[in-house]
């Protein structure tokens, strides 16, 4: 089995890919097509926020949002250090400097109680992640960053269709920024990216600067970059929408039949944590176990394929070596990042590969007794 199966959903889609990359080909406009209109419509009204505006990446998004807010050197934004490397880089890569605030030890996310120790007057932004699918605390966020006047940008990579309290991820806070990155819970066939917001004065400005600043025709009114989303990738996560909510429900039914099987075979593993208000889509199904290295590589070879969402937190990459923190800074992004492993997880994993997997899990586990 494979570890995100991205071919039943190929099958089960074709007809309509295809169709609507024919059509694009057919038109001819490759850049900002209708097709890019359409789906940032359909998305908006998905999310339930005034604007969308797509982008080359959900690298790009976080990049354009953060120079939307005017975000540069000397500058603090505050996020999690238990992330992909994105959230941190595009952050450094502004000159402004990441200040990591640790995660809650149930949910991997950062953890609001943390957050207000961390604000100094240079802090510019709160900046989020939704891990594995679950959104963040923004409850709690948002009046942190009321209070200081400060915008919230959700990283939203993994959390596409997901809800926190009745609201739709991406809707939660100042900016939403999500990625179609073909492994993502709704993915393109390459690299994309979209920014939800219900400013109009910041939607403008999100839109400018993914066109090099431009706001009309060849006149610039600020520094920007080529941010845009192909018109091809755009038709093809259109035709993915037409069973998304089915593959959200699917996610859920998958997870739900995981944390089950689990809870009943394999002491010890902790199966993943979703706040009572909260639903994931789960972008990754992770565990949690001691033994995660050792049960890994049995896992793999038993042929259930797994990974480790993620190994590193960002404190200790080289690449944020500069900021001179060191091991024992976030103990509790540490101490997941240890820990977690991810199953194979999505839409169209089968009863029978769940309880592969769950057999080769209790298995491997009595073996380490
Ligand atoms: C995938 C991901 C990104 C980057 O998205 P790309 O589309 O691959 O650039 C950013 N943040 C998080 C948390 C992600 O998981």
């Amino acid at each position: 089995m494979e570890f995100i199966d991205l071919k039943t959903q190929y099958r089960e889609l074709k007809t309509s890919i295809h169709e609507r990359m024919e059509r694009v080909l057919g038109h001819g406009q490759y850049i900002m097509g209708p097709e890019v209109f359409e789906l940032e419509e359909r998305l908006a009204e998905y999310v339930g926020v005034k604007h969308c505006i797509s982008a080359s990446s959900g690298t790009c998004t976080l990049l354009i949002a953060m120079m939307a807010l005017g975000i540069g050197s000397g500058d603090e934004v505050i996020t999690t250090p238990f992330t992909f490397i994105s959230t941190g880089e595009m952050i450094a890569l502004l000159g402004a400097t990441p200040v990591f605030v640790d995660v809650d030890p149930d949910t991997c996310n950062i953890d609001p109680a943390k957050i207000e120790a961390a604000i100094t007057p240079r802090t510019r932004a709160i900046m989020p992640v939704c891990l594995y699918g679950q959104c963040a605390d923004f409850d709690a966020i948002n009046v942190i960053a009321e209070k200081y006047g400060l915008p919230v940008i959700e990283d939203a990579a993994q959390s596409f269709g997901a809800t926190y309290k009745g609201r739709r991820s991406c809707a939660l806070s100042s900016i939403g920024s999500t990625s179609f990155f073909p492994s993502k819970p709704l993915g393109a066939y390459g690299d994309g990216g979209a920014l939800f917001t219900d400013d109009d004065h910041l939607a403008k400005t999100m839109r400018e600067i993914r066109v090099h600043g431009q706001d009309r025709r060849y006149h610039h009114s600020r520094v920007g970059i080529n941010g845009r989303m192909d018109t091809l990738q755009a038709a093809v996560v259109l035709a993915k929408l037409e069973r998304f909510d089915w593959e959200v429900g699917r996610r859920a039914h998958v997870a739900a039949r995981y944390d089950q099987l689990i809870s009943a075979a394999c002491p010890g593993v902790v199966t993943p944590c979703v706040l009572p208000h909260a639903s994931s889509v789960y972008a990754q199904y992770t565990l949690r176990v001691d033994v995660r290295d050792e049960l890994s590589k049995a896992l793999n070879a038993l042929g259930v394929p797994t990974a480790v969402h993620y190994p590193i937190p960002l404190h200790l990459q080289p690449a944020f070596g500069y900021l001179g923190l060191k091991e024992g800074a976030f103990p509790v992004a540490e101490a997941c990042s240890q820990s977690v492993l991810s199953l194979p997880m999505g839409p169209d994993v089968t009863e029978e590969q769940q309880i592969f997997v769950v057999d080769s899990l209790q298995k491997t586990l009595q073996g380490f007794a």
